[in-house]
């Protein structure tokens, strides 16, 4: 075993700059060896982009961050830690639901039958992508749950899905399809990604989400995203690791001695915390490292539920609203330009639909955000509004506050989000392979026992706490000289 510092004697084994999903996932893991953990969080409460809280009114609860989990049942961290033992969710019969003008709407249900029997004359062209990935979800998730330089434990589903990507990720994206449900559909879902479209990179992302949608669902936490917050910090709190709250680290040199630290931040700022000890080529390289357009996000009050046109759009946990593809690709090709869209793509969550928690009796939440270019300070509340009115007439009659956060603001609430960029770093394909630098172990730094655990490494942005877990294990067996994986199940 290595001691981090031959001078100093270590105060604890292991230490964790930041309490986001990932640096709470690698706590959890450490702390389940056996292991004296300790984790700094420069916010008061803990839990990074996973918190729920009143933003607009009291007895309003609301997801600052993310609120929707499709990755967490099939995160492999998450199913070894039985996060659905420890929380409630619920999983809407529809995942997802993108309205179009004329009062119509492109319905994801969990069941893919029923998805194509909504979808016209493109029902089988449909269930023809959609398939061969639903029934290979695992090999999918598996492939898109590590470094991307690893071999795919099902090499026939990264095959299935990468020629899907080729298709929808280029302009013959329409090619199988003659009507503009399915194409509204695949693109709401890839626009996740705040990239241009079509790229690859962004049909990846969508489909990958898309596959979800129709294996497991897109599930909802009961009580908020807090709850999984909640959930991993009493773990870890349960075999012995400690929390420093309040407490923003501004370099290596500054910590505890311990033979591990373990970073949920950006490259960024792992430059700045490393200082002249991280050596050049490895500067260099995380130099390079790009991050992505920005969000500006509008939380509400409603007194009733949005009354949407299109009935089957109210019984959907996340509505992406926008139009046709043409026009969604046309808004986030905008902001990929620096450009701010009139029409902009907003992402929806209803959660108060399905948790009665959330909003006084009668009442309920919604959860909005729209993409913009990094840095901007727009107030994007009167666009988010405009576009939900236009597929729900009389939305604006509803809404007792509004709470808005522009791009700048979410950075200066979580420095992980650089110029407002949700996946601290762009999804890219370049950045997909090397994130953030060309390695087969993407956590291990060249700085003797520092790693780095956030969503700008490998395999990216989202509530999964699958690069917190990678980064453990590596420490684990490179530091602590251990191989099992420690038993993180409820006890
Ligand atoms: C508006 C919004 C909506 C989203 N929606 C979803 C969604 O619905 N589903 C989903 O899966 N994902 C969603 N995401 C993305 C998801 O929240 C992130 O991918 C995830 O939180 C990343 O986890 P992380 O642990 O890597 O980093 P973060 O959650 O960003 O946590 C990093 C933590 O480190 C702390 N920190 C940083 N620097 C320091 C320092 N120097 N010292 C001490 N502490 C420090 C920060 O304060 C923060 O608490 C959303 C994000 C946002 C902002």
């Amino acid at each position: 075993m290595k001691d981090r510092s031959s001078r100093r004697k270590p105060v604890v084994d292991a230490v964790i700059v930041g309490s986001g999903p990932n640096g709470l996932a690698a706590a959890v893991t450490l702390a389940r060896a056996g292991l004296a953990v300790r984790v700094y969080e420069r916010d008061g409460a803990l839990g990074g982009g996973a918190a729920t809280r009143e933003i607009t009114l009291p007895g309003f609860r609301n997801d600052v961050c993310s609120a929707v989990h499709p990755m967490a049942f099939v995160s492999r961290f998450f199913r070894e830690f039985g996060l659905r033992h420890r929380v409630d969710f619920v999983t809407p019969d529809v995942s997802f639901a993108h309205p179009l003008d004329g009062g119509r709407a492109a319905i994801a249900f969990r069941d893919l039958a029923r998805t194509r029997d909504g979808m016209g004359r493109d029902g089988a062209a449909y269930e023809r992508l959609m398939r061969p990935l639903v029934d290979r979800v695992d090999g999918i998730a598996d492939l898109t749950g590590s470094s991307l330089l690893r071999m795919p434990r099902d090499p026939l589903a990264a095959l299935v899905f990468g020629l899907r990507a080729l298709e929808q990720g280029t302009v013959d994206w329409n090619t199988r399809f003659a009507e503009d449900l399915a194409p509204a559909l695949l693109t709401g879902a890839a626009a996740h990604s705040i990239l241009s479209q079509p790229s690859i990179a962004a049909a990846g992302a969508g489909l990958m989400l898309q596959t979800l949608a129709h294996a497991q669902g897109w599930p909802i936490p009961i009580g908020g995203t807090q709850s999984i917050v909640d959930a991993m910090v009493n773990d870890v709190r349960a075999h012995g690791g400690e929390f420093v709250t309040d407490h923003e680290v501004s370099s290596l040199a500054e910590l505890p001695a311990s033979r591990a630290v373990l970073l949920d931040v950006t490259p960024r700022a792992f430059i700045r915390l490393a200082g002249e000890s991280m050596p050049s080529g490895y500067r260099s390289a995380l130099q390079r490292f790009r991050y992505g357009g920005g969000v500006a996000k509008v939380d509400f009050a409603l007194s009733e539920p949005v009354p949407w046109a299109d009935p089957d759009v109210r019984a959907a946990g996340t509505v992406h609203v926008g139009g046709s593809r043409a026009e969604i690709a046309a808004a986030e090709n905008a902001v990929n330009n620096g450009a701010i869209p009139d029409r902009p793509y907003v992402l929806v969550a209803q959660p108060s639909t399905f948790d009665s928690t959330r909003a006084p009796a009668g009442q309920h939440t919604l959860w909005a955000y729209t993409h913009v270019p990094a840095g901007s300070t727009a107030d994007r509340t009167e666009a988010v509004i405009s576009q939900i009115e236009r597929f729900a007439p009389g939305f604006r009659d509803t809404i007792l506050a509004t709470a808005h956060r522009n791009a700048v603001d979410l950075e200066r609430h979580n420095p992980n989000y650089v110029g407002g960029d949700i996946a601290a770093g762009a999804p890219s394909l370049r950045q997909l392979i090397a994130r953030p630098v060309l390695r087969t172990d993407p956590w291990r730094s060249p700085i003797p026992g520092v790693y780095l655990a956030s969503s700008s490494a490998s395999p990216g942005p989202g509530v999964h706490g699958l690069v917190g877990w990678h980064a453990a294990l590596s420490a684990l067996r490179h530091e602590f000289g251990t191989r099992a994986l420690p038993d993180l199940s409820p006890r």
